[in-house]
């Protein structure tokens, strides 16, 4: 059986003190979440107080990016490594503002998703289309393409840690939310294009995440499809009550 997971991405929100006071609260309120792996990915600056906070508790840590490189001269970077050393498990990858923004390929994404596997981390890997593309109709191509750049030569033994998150960046931090209908036939044609790589078993056992605009008020009837395992949230992550009442959705 998959896992149910709800993930909160906070982006680059929330100074120290503000990240400490919304881990507290999602872990006093935590308690009502039952058969739901929760994992926040707050900024870098928090990864080790979360982890320290969050020991002992079913939430997971994770960083919402990592170098491709193993370490050296790369300023500003951070490495898998690194980020297993404070002890978080998770880490977000191919996130569509590091492709708008930071220029990130499915070649570098890919290097990212062995690095972190190579250090235990679970990379909580991205994809989806923008707004033209789906407007085409091309957005099936678009993530076939996507997954098979990111994982190219990843082995079997390997994906079977990944999770997977389909995010139509036209739905991210817009208000406007992919129908269940629209996120029930991509999630199914996710799982069958990894059933093509993969096998039937890795390809049942994979979560896909949904994300784009998920909130209290849609994750119920997104949640209620047979091939969507839980949400990679982003706005909504960042109040207790909304992140708490969304893992409670299934
Ligand atoms: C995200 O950035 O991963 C995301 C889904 O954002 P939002 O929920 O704000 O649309």
């Amino acid at each position: 059986m998959r896992k149910q997971i709800v993930a909160g991405n906070w982006k680059m929100n929330k100074i120290f003190s503000e990240g400490i006071e919304l881990i507290n609260e999602i872990k006093q309120k935590a308690g009502t979440v039952n058969q739901t792996l929760l994992v926040v990915a707050p900024p870098f600056i928090l990864t080790t107080e979360a982890v320290k906070m969050l020991k002992d508790t079913n939430i997971g840590v994770a960083t919402q990016n990592c170098s491709n490189k193993p370490e050296g001269a790369f300023t500003g970077e951070v490495s898998a490594q690194m980020v297993k050393s404070v002890g978080a498990n998770f880490v977000i990858l191919g996130h569509s503002e590091r492709r708008a923004y930071y220029h990130e390929t499915d070649e570098l994404i890919n290097e990212k998703i062995k690095i972190s596997l190579e250090n235990n981390l679970v990379p909580i890997v991205c994809c989806g289309e923008v707004l033209k593309e789906r407007e085409n109709n091309e957005h099936f191509q678009v993530v076939a393409k996507q997954i098979k750049g990111m994982f190219d030569s990843i082995s079997s033994d390997d994906f079977k840690q990944v999770i997977l998150a389909y995010e139509p960046v036209w739905a991210i931090g817009t208000g406007k939310t992919a129908t269940p209908e629209q996120a029930q036939e991509m999630h199914q044609f996710i799982r069958e294009t990894i059933k093509n790589s993969y096998g039937s078993e890795i390809a049942s056992n994979l979560s896909i995440l949904y994300g784009g605009s998920c909130k209290p008020g849609n994750a119920k009837e997104l949640f209620a499809n047979p091939d969507v395992d839980g949400g990679l949230i982003g706005g909504a992550s960042l109040k207790a009550d909304d992140f708490i009442a969304i893992a409670n959705s299934f």
